[in-house]
């Protein structure tokens, strides 16, 4: 099962086809996509009957993000040691934690504008949730989750450095800086949801190339150190870190400029194409 957005409404999307949800379900799903979570389950088992394949392929230009207005998300830094290498830090201990603005969600295919002289790409992992998790057990942890996304954890590298202390979180939250979609796979319909190929390229060139299976916090103990903390709601999102390659840490650094591409995928999901323009 595949489930996106088209113009703001939940979906299930196929190969060639999609079917909107509050429509196929005479009303009982949707169309607000954070309420297709709030009955995760029931909608599951109405959504594994259904042919998406019979609606008319939308242009990629109408998908918006899964999930526009999640209540919380949750982003993970330096969970991939070549990255943490590559910056300059220590894996052991506990994870970077920090949050993106939800404000800052756009959809899989569009544009952001180049707020920042040192604007920077990071691939991710991105984590919806189905169910509501508080105190959830490593072991329990896949059971907790609705699907898997590509997501883009665009940085300014200047405003998330300023300061004392460094502000990840506004640094990574202006509008456009979280790409995210085309749609969400649930787990089950994946070969192995802990190892997928996962990559970004500019303008045609590979810039991070790994697998998700190196993440040094795995998704379910990522769904056990947050839901420690904080109850994690249904539809909330978790970008799960990024690898080895961001261009901060070139030599010498590489920054996005307007009228690049920025391209992201994860096998078995899918791509995001970002286009950056001027501020
Ligand atoms: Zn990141």
């Amino acid at each position: 099962m595949r489930l996106g957005t088209v113009d703001g409404r939940a979906s299930l999307l196929g190969g060639s086809g999609s079917a909107d949800v509050a429509r196929a379900s005479g009303g009982r799903f949707g169309p607000d996509p954070l309420s297709v979570f709030e009955q995760w389950d029931r909608f599951r088992d109405w959504a594994s009957d259904r042919d998406p394949e019979t609606g008319a392929r939308p242009d990629p230009a109408r998908l918006g993000p899964p999930v526009p207005a999640p209540r919380q998300v949750f982003a993970i830094g330096l969970n991939y040691k070549a990255h943490a290498a590559e910056a300059g830090y220590d894996t052991t201990g506990i994870p970077q934690v920090f949050t993106k603005f939800p404000s800052c969600l756009a959809g899989p295919v569009g544009t952001v504008r180049a707020q920042s002289p040192r604007l920077d790409w990071e691939v991710e992992l991105v984590v919806a949730v189905g169910r509501r998790a508080e105190s959830v057990a490593e072991e329990r942890g896949w059971d907790h989750v609705a699907g898997l996304t590509v997501g883009q954890d665009l940085s300014a590298r200047d405003v998330q450095l300023a300061g004392a202390a460094p502000q990840w979180s506004l640094g990574k939250s202006f509008p456009g800086f979280g790409p995210t979609g085309p749609w969400l796979v649930d787990p089950a319909d994946l070969d192995d949801p802990d190892d997928l190929a996962i990559e970004c390229s500019v303008n045609g060139e590979v810039m991070q190339q790994a697998r998700t299976s190196q993440l040094i916090w795995s998704v379910p103990q990522l769904i056990a150190r947050l839901s420690s903390v904080c109850p994690l709601l249904p539809g909330d999102l978790i970008f799960t870190g990024t690898p080895a390659g961001v261009g901060n840490r070139r030599e010498p650094p590489k920054y996005l400029q307007p009228g690049d591409r920025l391209v992201s995928r994860i096998g078995g999901i899918g791509e995001l194409v970002t286009d950056v323009v001027a501020p």
